[in-house]
């Protein structure tokens, strides 16, 4: 364990474990199977990637997807770890020239796509070859029964055959029993060590909203975060589209991503926001498999997800550098009405049922008032073990519970009934709001007795209590027109038999934890170092990130180092990073401190570093 941190040191500048991985790695060194199941951004890589610098010889990874194959390589290469991959995207001479290293014994890890690895000439291949162990990442694509299932994963059951010595070792963010179970099958794995971690991502600040003004909440949330990257999510390429041009007269520096552009479009739009050219990409759920940028810093969905898996991996693309980052989800009662079309268009009868049910789940993840953190962890069978996240729009307190939610919802649903069930949610908060609208006056509902009942409530408020009134059942829309219907729940909340939940929004504070990360940060400084990673990555050919992560950067302006010896200090920094950027760093510190008349070489200590990867480990599996 001594060796693997100090070469975690040297060569990725980090100066602990996270949680799982010790044991994970010690399942690697000692050649023991294993299955370890961590959330998105938990570090999973580290786990085989330590190992293989450790143990000799050279470890076999399973990756589904060539561009995050290259990603890896590059950034291994930057950390001073000999690494190379084979896919299709090879030129017959390159494969040749990473044929030769691997003969050479000059690799540590080889990285390759599934189909490739169980290729005949391939295990002859690596047959002559010293293996430390083989690993396999994102190991749920072997299962039908996850979201992401592809075939050509089955054909590694036949790796155990071929080879019989070799340990193997599984990684995934994919966390049911099913799917763990189908794994360690599949793959024939003996006696193996499953670890699973907390899925809470206490990093990330949960909010959820229904939608009045979808651009102002957009910006709302952009506007939190000048200059960093963000992920806008909408259901249809349409609406894509649309918020995309719309952020964009706004100035906003924004790209589109969907499945109907162009592909060299699509690629180039991606490239854009990886590199850092544009701040925000709006996309559909087409976005994010496979883009492992770490410093994300929002992630806001302008329409609701058709569940809460599908929520928890793309809200999960935020913050993977274990920062702090919000995800922000504006939902509208229409949202469910889309998915259900959707689903009742394409799912075949099997599925239709399982989707409808996620739908239903993540509806009422949106209007229930219980802390976010707790319900998603309670999706996946945890339990969190602090009554006070500290980090969702609950907890926060920004939700207010109504204190007679009763009447109101008898006001509402009498007004409904009296309107003869014949109009939808917009039209019965204009009655209830007491509205001159020629349509209400046309329809003589001015003489209702419900008729300006709400008169002080605004109509978000109102418009919130009907979607909440559907959720929790008591109202349905109905038809084409979405005409809102009372249900036998509905009777029986007129008669006082059935109580709603109503909750109303509250003036937001701002979260403590949003913002204690950048304490003693100079932003000015912040800015321009990020400037210089980007000169850096683009003079190289590699993501910004590979470079620096945002909590190296933070440090460096926070500490202001300029002298080369102390940045091993730093967090993200080692050997061979030191070695490379050192000077070019500790330059660029000293003259802007110089310039800017600000106090450089502040002492680095844990004391000062109120930014440590904050994980805490407290959490249980129930
Ligand atoms: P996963 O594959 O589980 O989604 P990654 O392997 O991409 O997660 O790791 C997420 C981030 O955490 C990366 O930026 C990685 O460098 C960082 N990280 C991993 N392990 C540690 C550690 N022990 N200390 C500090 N940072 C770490
Ligand atoms: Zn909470």
């Amino acid at each position: 364990m001594d060796s693997l941190l100090s070469v975690i040191q040297k060569h990725w500048g980090y100066d602990s474990f996270r949680p799982l991985q010790r044991e994970a790695m010690s399942a690697a060194m000692t050649s023991r199977d294993s299955l370890t199941v961590l959330p998105t951004g938990g570090g999973k890589s580290l786990c085989y990637q330590a190992p293989a610098v450790c143990r000799n010889g050279m470890a076999v990874v399973v990756s589904p997807l060539i561009a995050l194959m290259k990603d890896q390589v590059d950034a291994l290469t930057e950390c001073g770890v000999p690494a190379a991959f084979v896919n299709s995207s090879l030129t017959s001479q390159q494969r040749m020239d990473v044929a030769n290293r691997v003969r050479r014994g000059e690799l540590k890890m080889l990285f390759a796509a599934p189909e490739r690895l169980v290729q005949q000439r391939m295990i002859d291949f690596l047959a002559d070859v010293d293996l430390s162990f083989i690993a396999i990442d994102e190991a749920h694509c072997i299962s039908n029964w996850g979201h992401d299932f592809r075939p050509e994963y089955r054909r590694l059951s036949s790796l155990r055959q071929a080879f019989p010595d070799v340990s193997i070792h599984a990684f995934t963010a994919t966390a049911t029993e099913r799917v763990r179970q189908d794994i360690t099958e599949q793959l024939n794995l003996t006696a193996p060590e499953i670890l699973v971690g907390s899925f809470d991502r206490p990093n990330l600040l949960y909010r959820v909203e229904r939608r009045h003004d979808v651009i102002g909440q957009i910006r709302e949330v952009v506007d939190r975060h000048p200059n960093e990257s963000g992920i806008v999510y909408c259901i249809s390429r349409a609406n894509v589209e649309e918020t995309a041009s719309t952020l964009k007269s706004l100035g906003y520096k924004t790209l589109p991503y969907h499945a109907g552009l162009e592909p060299d479009q699509r690629k180039a739009n991606q490239e854009a926001f990886i590199d850092e050219k544009i701040n925000i990409i709006v996309a559909t759920v087409a976005f994010g498999m496979g883009i492992d940028k770490s410093n994300v810093r929002y992630v806001v969905h302008a329409e609701m997800p058709r569940s809460i898996e599908a929520y928890q991996q793309e809200s999960g693309r935020a913050g993977r550098d274990g920062l702090e980052a919000e995800c922000s989800l504006i939902y509208s009662g229409r949202d469910t009405h889309t998915w259900e079309f959707l689903i009742n268009q394409s799912e075949n009868d099997d599925n239709r049922e399982a989707s409808l049910q996620a739908l239903e789940k993540m509806e009422s993840f949106c209007f229930s008032s219980v802390c976010r953190h707790t319900q998603l962890v309670a999706h996946f069978g945890q339990q969190l073990e602090k009554d006070n996240c500290g980090a969702c729009d609950v907890c926060l307190n920004e939700i207010e519970n109504l204190p007679d939610p009763l009447v109101l919802a008898q006001k509402i649903i009498s007004s409904v009934y009296r309107q003869e069930q014949r109009y939808g949610a917009e039209y019965t908060s204009l009655v209830l709001r007491g509205s001159k609208s020629k349509k209400v006056l046309t329809n003589g509902h001015d003489r209702l007795s419900t008729y300006g009942l709400l008169r002080k409530e605004s109509e978000r408020d109102v418009r919130g209590w009907i979607d909440q009134l559907v959720a929790q059942g008591m109202l349905k829309r109905s038809g084409e027109y979405s005409v809102l219907v009372i249900t036998d729940e509905g009777l029986q909340l007129l008669k006082g038999d059935v109580t709603p939940q109503l909750t109303r929004p509250k003036t937001r504070q701002q979260a403590a934890s949003a913002t204690h990360k950048w304490e003693g940060v100079d932003r000015g400084l912040f800015e321009n170092l990020r400037q210089m990673r980007m000169d850096i990555a683009a003079e190289r050919g590699v993501p910004p990130y590979v470079i620096f992560g945002d909590m190296t950067l933070r440090e460096l302006a926070r500490f202001r180092p300029t002298d080369v010896d102390v940045l091993l200090g730093i967090y993200g920094i080692g050997q061979q990073k030191l070695e490379e950027f050192g000077t070019t760093v500790v330059e660029r510190i000293a003259d802007y401190c110089l310039a800017e008349e600000l106090e450089s070489d502040l002492p680095i200590s844990d004391a000062n570093r109120s930014a440590k990867t904050a994980r805490s480990g407290s959490y249980r599996q129930k």
